[in-house]
């Protein structure tokens, strides 16, 4: 059986934003802009936004404070910054657009605990979002998903429900002040959707279509990924990789290296792309071999192991202590929902294997 919804409008262009403000006052009176702390006001796109937000006449407010990795008081604090808004904007990587997304759910629903929306109550009703990535790496903008920190748990955790944006608006011109480490961290993380899509349990022909094309574009640009300026048209390759892995994990979920990665980023402060790929090749070592060359071959590389020694090159390598190889491996173990996204049975001792095979094991 073949499935596909995807429901996000994408408008992708030169100016899109100014040159569709009329976009804008379909979706209400008062917007409320979710960003981080910088970087949209340094590539232009929170200037843009408000001025399309001004020609159309809608009011607005903005909450810029959203943290990397952004934790459920942080997503509180937008929302109670903007109660009466129509719509939520978020802008940046894939941390204020997961942000916007929890927000415009915390507000639709203002009645119910913020904590409770994330881990009880499955509410499907939300504020409508309209997502502007600055970063080619999450693909956020086409995902149902809003991954959110739980410092009670201590992990990161995907805030119950399923938003997808109701517009993806996309200019090449906001990714390219990203510095070389964000843009290479991002990158990786798109080419982990990508494979973690493609081995999916929930793969298919559709999907793989999806995925198979992601590869190629992905690898057409790896070569450039390290120079300390990008050309837009690789940029552009990037974003679509990027775009397509996320409406590839927007029907397939991600399975093994994102679960394993949450731990490296909430314990040992790793960037989210990082985390995974340095736990990518091992994990490809269990899956199917006919798929996994493909990827290989897609990417335009002849072995899987020059693959792992490329992936090191760009993103490094990462230290842990045994004991939390042990402790992260549990909790991976105990992760039931990636688990199942994987196609053959995984034991705790596969997973420790990973850990200690992918990283450098320190004292
Ligand atoms: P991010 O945490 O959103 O941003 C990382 C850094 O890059 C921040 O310092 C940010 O600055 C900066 N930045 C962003 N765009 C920039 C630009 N154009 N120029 C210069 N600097 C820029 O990074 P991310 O990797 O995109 O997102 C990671 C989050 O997304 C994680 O929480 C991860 O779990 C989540 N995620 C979500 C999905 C999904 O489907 N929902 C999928 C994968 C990952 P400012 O703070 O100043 O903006
Ligand atoms: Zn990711």
């Amino acid at each position: 059986m073949l499935n596909y919804y995807m429901p996000t409008k994408i408008i992708w262009g030169k100016n899109v934003i100014v040159d569709n403000y009329k976009l804008f006052s379909e979706m209400g009176k008062k917007a409320l802009i979710v960003t981080g702390r910088s970087s949209s006001k340094k590539n232009g796109s929170l200037d843009d936004v408000i001025m399309a937000l001004k020609k159309g006449g809608i009011k607005y407010s903005i909450f810029d404070e959203v943290e990397e990795n952004p934790s459920v008081s942080n997503v509180v604090k937008g929302a109670n910054s903007g109660l009466d808004s129509d719509f939520i904007i978020g802008i940046g990587g894939g941390s204020p657009i997961d942000a916007a997304k929890a927000i415009a759910v915390i507000i639709k629903n203002n009645n119910i605990d913020p904590r409770e929306l994330m881990f009880e109550k499955t509410v499907s009703s939300a504020l409508p979002v309209i997502a502007i990535p600055t970063t080619a790496g999450t693909g956020t903008e086409v995902t149902p998903y809003a991954i959110i920190t739980d410092h009670v748990n201590k992990t990161k955790k995907n805030y119950c429900q399923k938003v997808f944006p109701k517009y993806a608006i996309i200019d090449v011109k906001y990714f390219l002040t990203m510095p070389k480490k964000v843009r290479i961290s991002t990158a990786v993380d798109a080419l982990t959707h990508l494979v973690e899509g493609y081995l999916n349990i929930n793969a298919n022909l559709l999907n793989d279509y999806i995925a198979e094309e992601g590869f190629r574009l992905w690898g057409e640009s790896k070569n450039y990924l390290n120079e300390d300026i990008i050309q837009e048209n690789i940029m552009e390759k990037l974003i679509m990789s990027s775009t397509l892995a996320g409406m590839l994990i927007s029907q397939t979920g991600t399975s093994l290296p994102h679960g394993m990665g949450y731990a490296l980023t909430y314990f040992n402060n790793i960037p989210h792309g990082k985390a995974n790929g340095v736990i990518l090749k091992e994990y490809m070592k269990l899956c199917n071999k006919d798929k996994v060359n493909k990827i290989i071959e897609l990417l335009g590389f002849n072995t899987l192991e020059e693959f792992g020694n490329y992936l090191k090159t760009i993103i490094g390598t990462v230290t842990i202590t045994n004991s939390e190889a042990n402790k992260y491996s549990e909790t991976m173990f105990n992760n039931k929902g990636k688990l199942k996204n994987h196609p053959y049975d995984v034991t705790l001792e596969d997973i420790y294997n990973i850990y200690i095979n992918s990283l450098n094991i320190g004292e």
